[in-house]
This record gives structure tokens, sequence and C-alpha cells, in this order.
């Protein structure tokens, strides 16, 4: 079984803030702890030169293991932003297993002798502290130019995992001596392997175990004088052979390049939000006007149905709760609140299920608290028929007007009633051909064409996305007694809005009848009654409904990434049909700039911000969010595969 992975809080010495005694050491060089890391890793990989000489729209991905108090990050950003051309971008990618509490990370950072500019970023990544959740969590800082993924997790498994390739490693932790386990081969072995020609490395320590483990993954290890009182360090650059993972996109699209996003919904959205925040301008195509299809509804409930098992499907469900305290804060009150969810167990086995879930989450962040009857009762301030779980960080929003938030951006170009009836590849370029509802036949040329367009993207994708529509039909209802939070169970009930309360909703797979059905709103009101302890509504409480379309995959997650060249990939592949392990030697072929963020399914408000961020990062070449595993898991071109394994193409 696949567990989900383990975290522990720093320990940090309660007279001195610098120091912890899980491995009784500190952070940094106390006599001059921005020396030193300026010294060590900023000139110890001859970053000051590097960022110079970044082109504008580039970027530069560095690698750090052991975050602890942020130091270097933040003396890392300083650098780059007094020295990196106006448009280059930083990504900072860092690990660390024991994050430290926030009250702790603030003392340490405020025992510091920071400058100004220092103060002002170490104030940003206080404010933008994670919870300990063991995920990647993503954060922007210098407006949108440096991308700091800080993964709470061991280093040899987030680097391992990792989807993308790192230009500088940074090799901190403990010494050697007092945290051993980090520095073993396979950690050495996983840099390695996310390492190219020009990647370099950089550390405080030149003990014989790091020196002979980056000597033997392929590295010139080099020894150059130490910091302050340490004698010598090493640092030096990969010599070994690149690995090459042949399912891995590679990217070739720039900052300068025209992207055009097809379909206004949440996909579309926070798609262009991505790289508006990136400060990469993007045109939106909408056949009608923006959230008219599944994200118009306006009221949603943003919660997690995670597994007892550590699922690729749980794992970036739990990724998805743990950014909506820190992502979400874009939107306005009316559009996001995030009051806790209850999520009702009927029966012994819901409960059972609840509870063994409780206890394989991690320990470290209350995701996930098991409540009896009449605590969920007193949160939602009606009286429920049952107990169950609640998830604090969860709530409800107005997904058409988060939207048209997102929309509302200076770089992002919204142009509605044109539906892209076809595209044509002109050499390296998309040509996108609409109808457009008043002004005729439009074409468009484009380097990058992203399909969030739901059940339609499967028009436009020469291979099988499997999407399934599945009707859903909402009921609004108007009556003295609402829940003071979301409700969910076999349907939920969201708390009133403007007067109206939403429920719902109806499942009704491979339907995509738009017209309202009279029983459907009986249904909801019946099967919100089950919810309470007493029935509440009746059909007379009704004053409107709303039907859309979920378009839904087989392993319900998304579809997020770069299409495959399917007719090269179906010979190249051949040897599936007989081996289901074989692996191509050769990097497999993508289409050109043309990319799909489809397959929401029921859980649209939550996971489209992360599957964005993910297709982003992979259009940009950035190191992805999630692991290589998720992103294989949510690849367009899983399906395809399946389909060459079971000799059906
Ligand atoms: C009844 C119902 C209730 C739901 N409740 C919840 C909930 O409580 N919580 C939750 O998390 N999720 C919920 N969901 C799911 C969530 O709403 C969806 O996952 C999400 O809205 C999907 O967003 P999307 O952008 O992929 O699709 P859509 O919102 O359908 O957007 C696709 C857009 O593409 C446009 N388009 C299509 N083809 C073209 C073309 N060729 N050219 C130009 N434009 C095109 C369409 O007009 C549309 O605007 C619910 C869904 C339904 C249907």
């Amino acid at each position: 079984m696949r567990r989900y992975p383990y975290l522990s809080e720093a320990s940090l010495d309660p007279n001195d803030p610098h120091r912890t005694t899980k491995f009784n050491d500190y952070y940094f060089a106390i006599s001059d702890p921005i020396g030193e890391r300026q010294s060590v890793f900023i000139d110890g990989n001859s970053l000051p030169k590097r960022f110079r000489s970044l082109q504008p729209g580039s970027l530069i991905r560095i690698g750090e293991t052991g975050f602890g108090t942020g130091l270097t990050f933040i003396v890392a950003c300083i650098n780059f932003l007094n020295e990196a051309s106006r448009n280059a971008r930083l990504q900072w990618i860092s690990t660390e297993q024991y994050p430290l509490r926030t009250g702790d990370l603030i003392q340490s950072i405020k025992a510091l002798p920071l400058t100004t500019d220092m103060e002002q970023l170490a104030e940003e990544l206080i404010g933008d502290w994670p919870d300990p959740i063991p995920t990647c969590h993503r954060r922007f800082f210098g407006d949108g130019r440096i991308i700091l993924d800080l993964h709470f997790n061991d280093s040899t498994s987030v680097i391992n995992d990792l989807s993308g390739t790192i230009d500088a490693w940074c090799l901190d932790g403990f010494a050697p001596e007092r945290n051993p386990e980090i520095w073993e081969p396979a950690l050495f072995k996983a840099i390695a392997e996310k390492s190219h020609q020009e990647t370099t490395f950089s550390t405080f320590t030149s003990a014989r175990k790091v020196r002979d483990g980056l000597a033997s993954a392929g590295f010139k290890v080099e020894k150059v004088p130490g910091f302050a009182k340490k004698r010598e360090r090493i640092e030096g650059n990969f010599t070994g052979n690149r690995t090459v993972n042949p399912w891995t996109p590679t990217s070739s699209i720039h900052s300068k390049h025209s992207i055009a996003i097809i379909g206004a919904g949440l996909a579309g959205a926070w798609t262009a939000y991505a790289f508006a925040r990136r400060r990469i301008p993007v045109v939106v195509f909408e056949r009608q006007t923006p959230a008219v299809a599944a994200s118009g509804n306006p009221q949603g409930i943003t919660y997690a149905k995670l597994s007892i098992e550590a699922t690729p499907n749980s794992l970036l469900q739990m990724q998805s709760l743990a950014h909506l305290k820190n992502w979400f804060q874009i939107f306005s009150a009316d559009n996001w609140n995030q009051s806790g969810v209850v999520l009702l167990a009927k029966n012994d086995k819901e409960r059972l299920h609840q509870k063994k879930l409780v206890e394989a989450l991690p320990s470290a962040y209350p995701l996930i608290q098991s409540i009896t009857r009449q605590e969920a009762s007193i949160l939602a301030e009606l009286p429920l028929a049952y107990g169950g779980s609640f998830l604090p960080d969860a709530g409800w929003l107005n997904p058409r007007g988060c939207v048209w938030e997102l929309l509302d951006h200076p770089l992002i170009t919204v142009i509605p009633y044109r539906h892209v009836r076809q595209v044509k590849r002109i050499e390296a370029m998309s040509l996108l051909e609409f109808e457009g509802h008043t002004l005729g036949f439009h074409q468009h040329l484009y380097n990058a064409v992203i399909w969030a367009n739901a059940l339609e993207a499967q028009k436009h994708v020469p291979m099988p996305l499997s999407l399934k529509p599945i009707r859903g039909q909402i009921t609004y209802v108007q009556s003295g007694n609402y829940p003071k939070i979301p409700i969910c169970g076999d349907a939920y009930v969201a708390p009133q809005s403007h007067g109206l309360m939403t429920c719902g909703a109806t499942y009704t797979p491979n339907s995509e009848n738009l017209t309202p059905i009279l029983e459907d709103d009986l249904t909801n009101i019946d099967t919100i009654n089950s919810l309470v302890a007493k029935p509440i509504w009746n059909h007379g409480h009704v004053t409107g409904n709303r039907v859309s379309i979920r378009t839904a995959t087989p392993d319900y997650m998304p579809v997020v990434g770069q299409v495959a060249e399917s007719e090269i990939w179906k010979s190249l592949l051949e040897n599936l049909k007989y081996d289901a392990t074989f692996q191509p030697t050769q990097p497999l072929p993508y289409i050109r700039g043309h990319y799909v963020l489809a397959g929401l399914g029921s859980r649209g408000t939550l996971t489209a911000p992360i599957a964005a961020e993910l297709l982003v990062s992979q259009i940009l070449g950035e190191v992805l969010p999630v692991s290589e595993s998720i992103r294989d898991a949510l690849s367009p071109d899983r399906f395809f595969r399946r389909r060459l394994v079971r000799g059906l193409t």
C-alpha cells in the first residue's frame, strides 16, 4: 500500500533561534550567516554571473536540499533581482523534511542581520509560510519573477521523482556527521539524474562521503577554501551522461511566444492566470462568454475526497487543499469562503472509511478531523442526521465569480463568441479557425494552443482522451433554514448566498441534456433532507435550477499536458502489445505547441489551480510542482498507452 509521506516539525533550541536540537546543529555559520550563504552557495555556483547572462524571458532553476529558515533562498533572490534582466525568471526548488513552525521561523529570521530588501522578502516568506503538509507548496515572489517550490518531504524521495531538470544545486542540510541519513548515495544518484551538462553544485562540506558520493554519481568535484573557520568545502559540475526520460515532453515555448487558450471555464481561467502571474500575456477564446458551462454555477463546494492509500489522485487533491489558504486569497469574500466543510458518514462502512482515512493521513497537520453528530450540527448550525468528518481548510466558492475575477487581468485578453472550429498546423505554428458570433469567419496564428474546452477538447486532440459527459442539475432553494457551512454526503447543501442556497447535484453519466428536469429538483430536495435530523426543505422552497455537464475521465483524474504525436507513438511503442513494461530508448515526440487541460470532473474548483500550474510549468520548461509519477498519471496519453498495451489501436 502506498503510504502518505511522513513529516515532523523542526525542534528549535528555545535559547538559540538558529540552532535545531534535532541535529544539534546550526542552520548556517553563526559568525556570518549571510556572508556564508553568499560565498558558499551563490558564488559557489557562479550565480551572480549566471543571473546577469540570462536572456530576457529565460529561466534558471536552482535546487536546494534543506530549506531551513530560507536564508539561502532570500540571499539568492536579492542577487537575482539585482543582477538579472527584468524579464528573466528564477525557480527555486527546495526540500525540507523538518519544517519550522511559523512562530519559530519568525523568531529565527528576526534574529538575522538582514538588509531592508531581505527583510521585505522575509516578511513575504513568513506571510506565505505553508502549513506542515507533506506536499510541494508553490509560492510566487518578486512580482511573479520568482517561483518557490517548497517540498515538505525528504530530499531523496522528492528529487528521485522530480519532474524537471536543475541548473544549479545548493547542497545544504545539517553536517553529514549529524544528519547522515540525507547524505546517501541514493541522494547523489537522484541529483545526477536531474542534472544536465551545465549543471553545477556547491556545498559547505568537504566530507569524504559527500565528495565520493558526488564523484561516483557523475560530478566533477573540486576542493575549494571553506567559509570562515572551515578549511575546505567542495563545488563542481555534472560531467556524467544526462538521464533522459523518454515519456516526458520537453518545452519549446517561452514567454515571448504567442499563446492561445480555448475555453473560459475554470480550466481556461486558471491557466490564463498562471501565465499572467508570470507576466506572460495570453489570449482566451470562448465560444460564448466566460463561465457559461460547468463553471457557471453560483456555488460549488471546494473539498477533497481522499483515499486511505496515497494514490496520485489523492496526493493531487491533498496538494490542492494545501494551497487554498494561499492561492485563493486573490478572490473577494463574495466569491470564496474558507468556512470548512462537513463530510457526513451515513453508515458503518462510511464511518470506518473516514476513521481509517484520519489514521492514514499525515499527522503533522489536521487535514481532516473526525466529528460527532453533535459537533457536526454545531458547525452547521442545523441538526444533522450523522457525524462524520470536518475539513477545516475546505470551503465554498462562486465558480462563475472566480472565473471572472481570474480573467480580470491586464495581460489576459478574452475574446468571447469565438467558437474554434478547427486548427491547422503550419510548421511550428497553429492556425486557429473560428466562427465568430457576429463577425463571421476568423483565423489566428499561435505558437501554443491550450485546449481547456472540457468535452470539446476530444474533438481537437488526435488521441483518445476518454472524456465522458456527466449531466448535473443543481437546485436553488429559498427558506428560513440554511447551514452555516457546506454539508456534503450523498448530495451537498451550501450556505445561503444573496438569499439563496444551492443544493445538488444530480449525477447522470453519458447525458448532455441541458433541459432542467422537475424530478431532479425533487431528488435534490429529498437527498439534502436525508442529511438533516428531520426534513426541513420541500418543493415549495425551490426557486430555480441550473443544468450543466461535468467532463470526467474513467480514472476520475484530469488530463493535463502536451498532446502526443499518436501516430508516431503507435509505431515506436509497438512492443507494448507484448511487454507492458517496455521502455522506448528515444524521447517520444509530442505535437509542438499543443496542450490540453480537461476532465476536471466533480472536483474542478479544487484541482483546476494546481492542474493549471502543472501545465504552465511544463509549457515553459519549469520543474513541475507535482512529481513525475503524478505528471504521468495525469498525462493526456495515458488512455492511449493503455490501449496500446491491450493491442486496441
Ligand atoms: C452540476 C455540477 C455541479 C458541480 N459541483 C461542483 C462542486 O461542488 N465542487 C467542485 O469542485 N466542482 C464541481 N463541479 C465541477 C466543476 O464545475 C468543473 O470541474 C469545472 O467547472 C470544469 O471547468 P472547465 O473549465 O474544464 O469546463 P467548463 O466550465 O465547461 O468550460 C469549458 C469552456 O469551453 C468553452 N468551449 C468549448 N468548446 C469551445 C470551442 N471549440 N471554442 C471556444 N470555446 C469553447 C465552453 O463554452 C466553456 O465555457 C460541478 C459540476 C457540475 C456540472
